[in-house]
């Protein structure tokens, strides 16, 4: 989502994209380190000198929080030899998709664990100067900013090594546990839920510093705390996704025979005459040509004005083609229903050499967990909540299917526009930046 419309770079061979509530923040940073921190740390200097320094040091906070995402991609890369899809920077921090899988727990670490790692060595360079200018006498505002970036830079590994997905904590305790266990799929559920529980005490945390102390920062806090919450439940549920389908293919899952839709019809020609026909909430549509073009969801035809209805055809409002979740029947079912999750697409279409050959919805997941759980595999808890009726899908008429898992939003990432050196010259003691690495769950 966030990656869409951001703004693309190359550095380092790795494709990076800063979203525009990047600058928002850091003007937020910025401002912050201008008018509050900065003066009352280290006063005496005018408010253009101030200001130049509170810039460089948001400027030096985006590239410390570059640094440590590229860590990430290059140990990727050369360790593992994953290829990084791309990295984005956006409201929460930095987030580097990884495409594949890290082959074993020690990767796994070495993955994760670089992150934070690099953050306190950056941190570390950064105090080390702070020091060494304090010593030498020179400048205290120079020597107060970077002192403020070391501050910020041990602080994001502190809190980055919180042991909870997707922060890269929960990604070290999930290779713990992998080797320990020998189970990666159930140590990622593991971590996943730890990450749900860290969520959760950040947002109480948040909550009752503001309501207690009036701390405006808890909110951010908190704000934090639901990303990091909403991403791990994310990431818990692709977990129990793959205990329940385990190793089914797309063959396994799919129904069959989709019914496929006229595109030519208006709007309201398909919703009298042809949708009362069949029980389902999407539709494969195709061209009088008899060509695939398409998907058309229920809600997408309803939300089209009444007046419009008879104006509109269905394939102007469908999903093209190149824009559904098309897979072939080899792909893996836990694949699909990762895409589904992440895309909250009703359907995905399966296509065997372009010929529509059957369809998958979270239904069909569903009903394909639940059969497994007859057998000794799955133990997996249906992570699109209960499983509907195993034959047909629901109703036209009725009220939208159980919503897909929220899947990989990416994952929340902080920084705090006012942490840093309180008035007092001390870190402030709020939760604040996460730069996870939402990594193999991308396929
Ligand atoms: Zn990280």
């Amino acid at each position: 989502m966030q990656a869409s419309r951001a703004t693309k770079f190359t550095i380092g061979g790795f494709r990076v994209g800063f979203d525009w509530s990047v600058v928002i923040v850091l003007g937020l940073v910025a401002w912050s380190l201008a008018s509050q921190v900065l003066p009352s740390g280290f006063p005496g200097h005018s408010s253009q000198a101030y200001w130049i320094a509170a810039l460089a040091a948001a400027g030096l906070f985006l590239g410390s929080l570059v640094v440590h995402e590229l860590s990430h991609a290059i140990a990727a890369r050369r360790v593992a030899g994953v290829e990084v899809e791309d990295i984005t920077f956006w409201l929460f921090g930095g987030v580097a998709r990884i495409r594949g899988e890290l082959p074993t727990p020690r990767v796994q670490l070495l993955v994760a664990g670089i992150g934070p790692l690099t953050s306190l060595a950056l941190g570390v360079v950064f105090w080390g100067m702070a020091l060494l200018l304090a010593q030498l006498g020179a400048g205290s505002l120079v020597a107060g900013t970077l002192l403020w970036l070391g501050v910020m830079n041990g602080t994001l590994a502190v809190f980055n090594l919180i042991p909870g997905s997707p922060l890269d904590g929960g990604r070290v305790l999930h290779a713990i546990l992998w080797r320990l266990r020998g189970d990666r799929t159930r140590a990622a559920l593991t971590a996943a839920r730890v990450g749900q529980g860290v969520g959760a005490i950040l947002i109480g945390l948040g909550v009752l510093g503001f309501v207690l102390a009036g701390n405006a920062g808890g909110l951010w806090t908190a704000l934090v705390g639901w990303f990091v919450l909403g991403a791990a439940r994310g990431e818990a549920q692709v977990a129990a996704l793959r205990i329940g389908l385990g190793d089914s293919r797309v063959r396994d899952v799919m129904r069959t025979q989709p019914v496929v839709g006229p595109a030519w019809f208006t709007v309201e020609a398909f919703l009298q005459r042809f949708v009362p026909e069949h029980a389902h909430l999407a539709f494969p549509v195709q061209e009088f040509d008899g060509r695939l073009s398409g998907l058309v969801t229920l809600d997408a035809l309803r939300r089209v004005p009444p007046e419009r209805r008879a104006l509109l055809r269905v394939g102007q409002v469908a999903l093209p083609l190149e824009r559904a979740i098309t897979v072939t029947p080899d792909a893996s079912a836990v694949e699909v229903a990762a895409r589904l999750a992440m895309t909250r697409q009703t359907l995905a279409l399966v296509l065997d050499e372009g010929r529509l050959v059957g369809v998958v919805s979270p239904t069909d997941l569903s009903r394909a967990i639940a059969l497994g759980q007859s057998f000794p595999r799955g133990r997996g808890a249906g992570p699109f909540g209960p499983v509907a009726q195993p034959t047909a899908p629901p109703p036209a008429n009725a009220p939208p299917a159980p919503p897909p898992p929220q899947g990989a939003a990416p994952a929340p990432a902080g920084w705090s526009p006012q942490a840093g050196p309180a008035p007092q010259g001390g870190p402030a003691g709020r939760g604040g930046p996460a730069v996870p690495r939402p990594g193999s769950r991308e396929t």
